[in-house]
């Protein structure tokens, strides 16, 4: 894979999403007359229109949305996205080029004892666990598949601390290939809102997701949900106000509704 240039995301809603939202913005008394709505659909057959229009305002919304964790290849890619496990993408783009610094290659992290991983990881947080994943990955890649990154999921999910998130990130964003959808923290958490799925388990979500999204918007739609979730579609408090989709939503936590 040709190197890809290392930067740092910081997608914004469009100027025009803003504009359309600036006009939509509550009055005093539309904040007054916050409700609890209902979700509408069932989550199992989501209507093919409203999943187009979702598209179409997510890609308004997000037109450059990227993977925001810095990798120049494949492997670093697939690194950071163990890093990123119960951590921030900006946490783990602060320890990266220090690790990659030290240690350049699958072959160096192999080498490398786990206590020497260990110390540049430990702000990541579950570090024990993280290094022993990089280290057995860098080794099954060695033994298994002449030191490069496979590109299939199945070949991927060989490898120790790789699950569907990570193989789905590292194929999409790495190879343009497209085998599933990123399934993360805020994935799951805007599917739920928006009515797309009803599972728990990621990997039922991925499959209802599959089944809903066209094939050719998997990973588009993936890094434009994590970003509308980490600016709009928060945890705790969403930004219903300011959302592109509030038309298109009916989630029980809504914090603002127009319909
Ligand atoms: S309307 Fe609110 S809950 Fe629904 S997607 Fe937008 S921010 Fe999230």
């Amino acid at each position: 894979m040709a190197a890809m240039a290392a930067k740092k995301m910081s997608v914004k809603p469009s100027r025009k999403a803003s504009e359309k939202r600036a006009r939509s913005e509550p009055t005093s008394s539309k904040k007054a007359s916050r409700k609890q709505v209902k979700r509408a659909d069932s989550g199992l057959e989501p209507d093919p229109k409203r999943i187009a229009e979702l598209l179409r305002r997510l890609q308004a919304a997000y037109p450059n949305a990227e993977c925001a964790l810095h990798h120049r290849n494949a492997w670093e890619l697939l690194v950071a996205t163990i890093l990123s496990a119960q951590c921030t993408d900006a946490r783990v783009n602060l320890v990266t080029p220090e690790l990659f610094r030290k240690f350049p290659t699958p072959q160096a992290f192999a080498q490398a004892s786990l206590p020497a991983i260990e110390e540049e990881i430990r702000s990541t947080g579950f570090y024990h666990n993280k290094a022993k994943s990089v280290s057995g990955a860098a080794k099954k890649l060695i033994s298994d598949f002449g030191g490069k990154v496979p590109q299939t999921m199945a070949e991927l999910l060989t490898l120790p601390g790789v699950a569907r998130k990570t193989g789905n990130v590292v194929l999409g964003v790495a190879f343009g290939k497209t085998e599933g959808v990123v399934v993360d923290t805020h994935v799951l958490r805007l599917s739920h809102r928006l009515g797309l799925t009803r599972a728990e388990d990621p990997k039922r979500v991925e499959e209802d997701l599959m089944r809903i999204i066209p094939r050719d918007h998997w990973i588009a739609f993936s890094h434009e949900m994590i970003h509308h979730g980490r600016q709009i579609c928060v945890a705790r408090k969403p930004k219903c106000a300011e959302c592109p989709l509030e038309t298109l939503c009916n989630a029980p936590d809504k914090t603002w509704s127009s319909h």
